[in-house]
């Protein structure tokens, strides 16, 4: 399968005002299949030309036919087009099994969350309201939900389909008008939802995309002060650019960063439940998640044998071919390999490797693949314990009673998602407090993704928080009325 054959526009343009331009600058950047190495196509360099023109048809629209829209009326495009990606869903996930290397099953999932995330927000539109305050006697008050104005919206790669769904479904639901900027490693799916929009009938400049370098584009948007609110999904170094970026505008920020998230595991849980999430909790997208169970806390009575079923599921695990729809596809590029690759070797000199999966022999040495380990008895403090390593690799921790658990929970600079294995009701709900975290899972681990379910971190895992109808507060601003009756 090659990538004309599922493409139905030309990936060499960037989506502004309604229709399909050449950048400004006329380059383009290679688009690369991280399965074979092989480059399979362009994208548009785009520069601070082209972001500037977006701001501007994004303004332009706001200040036209979107912003008069009703809400019923912005629900139904967006209604329209998740119809369209789900027509097209099989495509979308061949797209991004391509561009991006990911397993097609999990391609699949995402563009049926696209789906699922512009039909949610679709039917929010029109269910956000504000209140009506009581006050003093002669006043009516009460508060409107406006929209910030031009949003702009900076993904990563690891789940365009998803993150932009979030993104770019909430903040259309609330009234603003988006300038996308995709990473440079994903942008496909990115310009192909520009199409559906198109198709759908949004009108000129409420969705623009606008492809290119994070260090340009990407800088470009986040400085621009015709923005007037950002959503940023990436690492912490560039989430701290881009807040120093909006603070010099004094616009608000959405930061989602990722996490060392810890899957804590007591000694009176269903081991046979846990067990697959386990594992499957950090495997999904090689590792590629910032929610992923990267340290994996068990508690002593349990802890040998939760390493050895653990480690026959790591034996069983194969990377290979996105297409081949294996447990694990190859990691992004050959800069993220490189990076997840001297975390391994580090692991290997200092640590007790546990078990390791394979890399499959179809899996050409060009793509960028590395094989899944499982690292035993961490010191809590280790650099593997502590850093964000965004590929397949866990380490297991062992740990005494509930406090100890919570202190090594607790223990790093992030605080996104957190998961506990317990019978123990009393506990799930001690714990569920004192995790330092934006999302606890007790007796699961991600609930299949859950678009409904509030999303986002705290400390260096971000702040602000995105999905569900809680991201709609995020990008609306609150103007209270109050009116003298005289
Ligand atoms: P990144 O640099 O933070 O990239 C995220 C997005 O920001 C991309 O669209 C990127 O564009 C853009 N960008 C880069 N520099 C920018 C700048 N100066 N101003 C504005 N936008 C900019 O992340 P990465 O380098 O792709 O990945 C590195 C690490 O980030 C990973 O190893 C992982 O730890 C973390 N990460 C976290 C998440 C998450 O979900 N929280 C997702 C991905 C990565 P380009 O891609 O075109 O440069
Ligand atoms: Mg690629």
């Amino acid at each position: 399968m090659s990538l004309k054959d599922v493409l139905w526009f030309d990936p060499r343009r960037i989506f502004i005002d309604g229709e399909w331009r050449n950048a400004a600058g006329g380059q383009t950047i290679d688009v690369e299949n991280p399965s074979t190495g092989e480059v399979i196509g362009a994208i548009a360099r785009g520069s601070s030309a082209d972001v500037d023109a977006a701001v501007r048809a994004a303004q332009k629209a706001m200040d036209g036919e979107w912003g008069r829209m009703t809400a019923t009326e912005r629900g139904r495009i967006l209604m329209k087009m998740s119809a369209i990606v789900l027509e097209r869903a099989d495509d979308l996930a061949m797209i991004e099994a391509l561009d991006v290397g990911k397993p097609l099953h999990q391609s699949k999932n995402d563009s049926r969350a696209l789906a699922r995330y512009l039909e949610f927000y679709a039917g929010a539109a029109d269910k956000l309201f504000g209140t009506t305050i009581p006050y003093q006697n002669g006043f009516t008050v009460y508060t409107l939900r406006e929209p910030h104005g031009v949003a702009g919206i900076i993904i990563p790669w690891n789940y365009p389909m998803q993150i932009l769904g979030r993104g770019v479904g909430a903040a259309l639901a609330a009234g603003n008008a988006c300038v996308l900027k995709p990473a440079e490693d994903a942008s496909l799916s990115s310009l192909a939802f520009a199409e559906i929009a198109r198709e759908a009938g949004v009108p000129a400049g409420a969705v623009n995309v606008v492809t290119g370098l994070g260090t340009e584009a990407g800088a470009v948007l986040s400085e621009h002060p015709g923005i007037h609110h950002i959503s940023f999904t990436g690492s912490v170094g560039t989430g701290m650019r881009i807040q120093a970026a909006a603070a010099r505008n004094v616009v608000p920020v959405t930061l989602e960063l990722g996490g060392k998230s810890p899957h804590i595991v007591f000694d009176d849980c269903d081991l046979d439940k846990a067990m697959p999430t386990l594992v499957g909790a950090c495997m999904q997208n090689a590792g590629q998640t910032c929610s992923a169970a990267s340290r994996v806390l068990v508690q002593r009575g349990v802890y040998e044998e939760v390493k050895r079923r653990m480690a026959e599921i790591y034996r069983g695990l194969e990377a290979g071919p996105a297409v081949g729809s294996h447990a694990l596809g190859p990691l992004v590029s050959r800069k993220q390999k490189q990076l997840v690759s001297s975390f391994i070797d580090i692991g290997r000199k200092e640590l007790t490797v546990a078990a390791e999966g394979v890399i499959r022999d179809d899996a050409s040495d060009a793509g960028n693949y590395v094989p899944p380990v499982l690292f035993a008895d961490v010191s809590p403090d280790h650099k593997l314990a502590q850093e964000e390593i965004f590929g397949p690799v866990q380490v297991l921790i062992p740990f005494e009673d509930e406090d100890e658990a919570l202190k090594i929970a607790n223990g790093t600079e992030y605080g996104l998602v957190a998961g506990v294995w317990t019978k123990d009701g009393g506990r799930q709900m001690r714990m569920a407090r004192k995790l330092e975290v934006g999302q606890v899972f007790i007796n699961n681990y991600g609930a299949g993704g859950g678009i409904e379910l509030p999303f986002g971190g705290v400390g260096k895992s971000g702040h602000g928080r995105e999905k569900g109808f809680e991201a709609l507060y995020g990008f609306t601003r609150v103007k209270t009325v109050t009116a003298s009756h005289g």
